[in-house]
C-alpha cells in the first residue's frame, strides 16, 4: 500500500468548498513592520528556522527589528531578483515573525533565527529612512478546525508519515518531528509540517494562503505523502546502486566493519590485529596493482594462520618488507642545471672537466626524461679523490636522498638479488635493502667498488648487476625475495671503481665513465685550505677560523705525513691536529690560534715519509718504475742481483704472468746487446739472475715495467748506478723498442708525489701530457723514448753518451 492510499482510507476526500481567498476582515488590526522579502522559502507561523540573508536592505531591516525589539514581515516574492520590491512582485500573504539571534558571517552574509507568528495580508510598501522597506498589512484570521476524533486520527497518521519523512530526509532536523508531535491544534500542526516540506515555493505559498485549517490539514497530508513517496524511491535507488558496486569493494566494507566491530569488542587475536595493521599500511603504500594482489594473498594467508604456525614469522617478515619499501614517488623535483653547477662548485675544489661532464650528463637526462635511456655514471679513480662527495653533491643538487652500498667482495648472486623466501633467514638483496633505507623510490644510489665484484660457483653477481644497471630492464628488477618486480628506473645510479680494467666488459658498456686522477700537492693544499680545515674544525667542535693552518703547515702534512693520490689521509691528519687543539681548549689551556710548518711535528709526531727521490742514493741494479694501482699510482723499485750459478732466472715479488714474460724479454734484450753495452755474453751461462720487486705482498702484473726491468738488469751487468731521480715506465720488445702504456697521468702524479723530477716514458704516450696539471708539467722533465738505448742514456750514471747514437 502506498503512503497516499493509506491516508485516503483514514479520511474522506478533501472538501472543495473551502475558500482559498485570503480575505482580511475589515475590523482586523493593521501592523507596520520592517519588510523581509524572500525568494526561496516561505516562513510559516509556528515554525522556527534559520534564514541566510545577503541583501543589505534586508539586513538593515532585520537589524532595525532586533534593535527596536519589533517583529518583521516575511513575504515571498512572485518574481525573483533582480525584479524590484513592489506589491506586484510580492505575494499577497506573508508572515509576521519574531527575530532571534543574528549572526554575521564572514563573507557579508547574515544568519538569523526567526519564528513565524501569524499570517498578514500585505497592503502597502513604505520606505523607512533607516535604508530599508517597511510593509503595512492586516492580520488574517484563520478558519479554525475543531479537534474531532476524525481530525485526531488524521493528525496521528500524518505524524506517523512525518516521522518517516524526517528520518529519510537529510534536510529536516529531528526536532521538527518533536515540535509537530507537541502541536495539539490542527492549525499549528499543519504549519509545522508545511514548513518542513521541500515542495516548491508556489505550493508552499498555497498552503500559507489557505486559511481553512481543515482543508489545509488535508492538502498538507497529501503533499507529505507525495514527498515521502519520492524520498522512499530515492532511498531504494540508492541501495540498489550500492548493491551494484563491485564485489571487492563490498568485501572491503565488510572487512572494515568487521575490523571496527572486533576492535570494539576487543576480540581480535594478535595475528589478525597484525594483519589489519599491515592492511592499513598497504593501503597507504601506493604499490602497483600486481604487487598489491600478491601482498593481499599473503595477508589473507597470515590472517588465517594460527599464531603458532611455523610460517607466521616468514610471512610476517615478507609483509614487513613489502609495506615498508617505497613504491611511489613522493615528489618530483624540477632539476635546475644552474643550481647543480652551483652545488658542485660549492663543495668541490677544481675538477673543472669532471664537473662539466656531470652537468652535461644531468642536462641530457633532464631533457630526455624517459625517452632516452641514459647510461649509468661511473666515477673511476683512487680513494679520497671525491667520488663519494661528488655523488652526494649530485643528490643535493637534484633534491634527492643519497644512499650507497659497497659491492666489494660480493661473490654470490644472492647478495645482489636476495634469497628465495623458502631459504631460512632469507632477505632481499643489497639493492632492495638499500632502497628501503633510502625510503624513496628515486634516490641517488651509489654502487661502490664495482671493480671488486667477484664470481664463484654460487652464481655470477655481475649478471644481476647488469640487470640493475640496464635502463632497459631495471624497471622490472626481480629480487628473489620479493617475488614481484620492483621498479628501479627512477633511481639515479652512480657506480664507482678504483680501476677500470677489472670491470667486466658487459658492465663497462653500460657505464658513462668519468675518470678522476689523484691531486697534485698544490691541489691538495688548495682543497685543504678551502674545505678540509673548515670541515675538521667544525667536526672537532672548534669555531670557524678559530685555528689558521699556514700553507707551510699544510704542505708539511701533505709531504711528510701522507702519501696518497686523494686527500683522505690528509683530511684525517688535519682532523688529528684539530682534535689535539680541541683537547687543549677543553682542558682550559691557552690554545694556539695557528698551526705552522714547525708545529705540525708537535701534533703528528715524527715524519712518516721523506719527501724526495724514492731511493736515498744512486744504486747499482735498482731502477724506479711506476705502477698504476688502486690507490692511484705508486713508485715501484725493481732490484736485480747477479749470483754465481747456471743461468737461471729467478723472479720474486708475486709477479703475474705478463710481468714474468716482460722480465724474460728484458733478459733476452740485455743478452743481445752485450757487445754494445760492454759485458761478456758468456756471463749469462754462469750467472743466475734474481729479479725482485719489493712490496712482495702485493700481486703485480702488466707489461709496463719492461724498460725498468731492463734498466735494473743492465745496471747490474754494467755495474753502473741508476740515477735515483729518474722514474720510468714502458713496455719493451726483444729488439729494445719502447711501446706505449696506459695510465700515464696517475703514474706521473705518483712519481711527482715521490719527489722524482725526471720521467722516462714511451714516445707514443706524449699525447697524454696535456691531461697533466700545469704545475706537474713545469716541475717534471719528460724524456720521451722510442728505444731502450735512450732510456739507458738518461737512467744510468754516468750517462753513456756513446749509446745515444746506437739505433
Ligand atoms: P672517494 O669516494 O673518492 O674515496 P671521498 O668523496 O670520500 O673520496 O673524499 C674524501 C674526502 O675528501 C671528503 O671529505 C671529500 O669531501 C674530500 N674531497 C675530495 N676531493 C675534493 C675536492 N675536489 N674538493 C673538496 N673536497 C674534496
Amino acid at each position: 500500500m502506498t503512503v497516499k492510499s493509506e491516508l485516503e482510507t483514514i479520511d474522506a476526500p478533501a472538501e472543495p468548498s473551502a475558500t482559498l481567498e485570503a480575505e482580511a476582515p475589515e475590523e482586523s488590526p493593521f501592523v507596520t513592520l520592517p519588510l523581509l522579502p524572500r525568494w526561496d522559502t516561505v516562513v510559516f507561523p509556528n515554525m522556527v528556522g534559520q534564514i541566510v540573508i545577503r541583501n543589505e536592505r534586508s539586513q538593515r531591516a532585520l537589524e532595525h527589528a532586533a534593535n527596536t525589539d519589533s517583529h518583521i514581515l516575511v513575504v515571498a516574492r512572485r518574481n525573483p531578483p533582480p525584479q524590484e520590491i513592489s506589491l506586484e512582485n510580492l505575494y499577497e500573504v506573508g508572515t509576521e515573525a519574531a527575530v532571534g539571534r543574528i549572526i554575521r558571517l564572514p563573507d557579508g552574509l547574515m544568519n538569523v533565527w526567526v519564528q513565524g507568528i501569524r499570517r498578514i495580508k500585505l497592503q502597502e510598501i513604505l520606505s523607512h529612512d533607516g535604508g530599508f522597506s517597511q510593509a503595512r498589512g492586516r492580520v488574517l484570521e484563520e478558519r479554525l478546525a475543531r479537534v474531532t476524533a476524525k481530525t485526531e486520527v488524521r493528525m496521528r497518521a500524518m505524524l506517523n508519515l512525518f516521522e518517516k519523512y524526517v528520518r529519510l530526509s537529510d534536510k529536516v532536523p529531528e526536532e521538527a518531528y518533536v515540535i509537530a508531535m507537541n502541536a495539539k491544534e490542527p492549525g499549528p500542526f499543519t504549519d509545522i509540517i508545511a514548513g518542513a516540506l521541500t515542495v516548491d515555493l508556489p505550493q508552499q505559498q498555497e498552503l500559507l494562503e489557505m486559511l481553512d485549517q481543515r482543508r489545509r490539514l488535508t492538502v498538507t497530508g497529501q503533499m507529505l505523502a507525495q514527498e515521502l513517496d519520492v524520498l522512499e524511491l530515492q532511498q531504494r535507488i540508492r541501495s540498489e546502486v550500492q548493491d551494484g558496486i563491485d564485489k571487492s569493494q563490498k568485501e572491503f566494507y565488510i572487512r572494515e566493519q568487521m575490523r571496527v566491530l572486533q576492535k570494539e569488542l576487543g576480540q581480535m587475536d594478535p595475528i589478525q590485529r597484525e594483519a589489519e595493521e599491515f592492511r592499513e599500511k598497504l593501503d597507504q603504500s601506493g604499490m602497483p596493482e600486481v604487487v598489491q594482489k600478491r601482498v593481499e594473498q599473503e595477508l589473507d594467508r597470515l590472517a588465517a594462520m594460527p599464531s603458532a604456525h611455523p610460517e607466521v614469522t616468514m610471512v610476517r617478515n615478507y609483509l614487513d618488507w613489502m609495506v615498508h619499501l617505497p613504491w611511489k614517488v613522493d615528489q618530483e623535483v624540477e632539476v635546475d642545471i644552474r643550481e647543480a653547477q652551483r652545488v658542485l662548485d660549492l663543495n668541490h675544489y677544481g675538477l673543472p672537466k669532471v664537473k662539466e661532464r656531470i652537468i652535461e650528463y644531468i642536462a641530457v637526462r633532464k631533457l630526455a626524461q624517459d625517452r632516452l635511456r641514459s647510461p649509468i655514471l661511473c666515477f673511476v679513480g683512487p680513494p679520497g679523490v671525491g667520488k663519494t662527495s661528488l655523488g652526494m653533491s649530485i643528490a643535493q643538487a637534484l633534491g634527492r636522498k643519497f644512499v650507497r652500498v659497497s659491492l666489494g667482495g660480493i661473490r654470490d648472486e644472492a647478495e645482489v638479488r636476495g634469497h628465495r623466501r623458502t631459504y631460512v633467514g632469507a632477505l632481499p638483496g643489497r639493492i632492495i635493502q638499500t632502497i628501503r633505507t633510502a625510503g624513496t623510490i628515486n634516490p641517488v644510489f651509489m654502487l661502490d667498488e664495482l671493480d671488486k665484484v667477484g664470481t664463484d660457483f654460487r652464481g655470477d653477481p655481475s649478471s644481476a648487476l647488469l640487470e640493475v644497471l640496464d635502463p632497459e630492464q631495471n624497471h622490472t628488477f626481480s629480487d628473489h625475495y620479493l617475488e614481484v618486480p620492483y621498479d628501479l628506473s627512477k633511481v639515479f645510479f652512480i657506480a664507482t671503481a678504483n680501476l677500470l680494467e677489472p670491470i667486466i666488459p658487459a658492465l663497462r658498456d653500460r657505464l658513462e665513465i668519468i675518470e678522476l686522477s689523484g691531486y697534485t700537492e698544490r691541489e691538495k693544499i688548495g682543497i685543504a685550505r678551502q674545505f678540509l680545515v673548515a670541515k675538521q674544525l667544525r667536526e672537532n667542535g672548534l669555531a670557524d677560523r678559530q685555528v689558521k693552518f699556514s700553507t707551510g703547515a699544510l704542505r708539511a702534512v701533505v709531504e711528510h705525513y701522507t702519501r696518497e693520490a686523494g686527500v683522505r689521509n690528509l683530511e684525517r691528519e688535519i682532523g688529528n691536529i684539530c682534535r689535539k687543539i680541541a683537547r687543549t681548549v677543553a682542558e682550559g689551556d691557552r690554545a694556539p690560534d695557528s698551526v705552522s710548518a714547525q708545529s705540525v711535528g708537535k701534533y703528528l709526531g715524527p715524519q712518516q715519509y721523506f719527501f724526495g727521490a724514492a731511493e736515498l742514493e744512486d744504486q747499482i741494479g735498482v731502477a724506479t718504475g711506476v705502477a698504476k694501482t688502486e690507490q692511484g699510482g705508486d713508485v715501484l723499485p725493481i732490484e736485480v742481483t747477479l749470483l754465481e750459478g747456471k743461468g737461471v732466472l729467478i723472479l720474486t715479488g708475486q709477479l703475474g704472468e705478463v710481468m714474468r714474460e716482460s722480465a724474460q724479454a728484458a733478459v733476452s734484450y740485455a743478452r743481445s746487446r752485450s757487445s754494445v753495452l760492454g759485458y761478456d755474453a758468456g756471463l749469462f751461462e754462469k750467472t743466475d739472475i734474481h729479479i725482485h720487486v719489493p712490496a712482495g705482498g702485493v700481486p703485480k702484473d702488466g707489461p709496463s715495467a719492461g724498460i725498468t726491468l731492463a734498466t735494473a738488469l743492465i745496471s747490474a751487468l754494467t755495474q753502473r748506478p741508476v740515477s735515483r731521480d729518474v722514474a720510468m715506465t714502458g713496455e719493451i720488445t726483444l729488439r729494445g723498442r719502447v711501446l706505449p702504456i696506459g695510465g700515464l697521468k696517475d703514474k706521473v702524479l705518483a712519481a711527482h708525489r715521490a719527489g722524482i723530477r725526471t720521467f722516462v716514458a714511451p714516445d707514443r704516450n706524449r699525447k697524454d701530457l696535456e691531461d697533466l696539471p700545469a704545475d706537474v708539467r713545469r716541475e717534471v722533465r719528460f724524456v720521451w723514448a722510442q728505444q731502450m738505448d735512450e732510456v739507458l742514456s738518461v737512467a744510468l750514471t754516468p750517462s753513456i753518451p756513446a749509446l745515444v747514437s746506437v739505433g
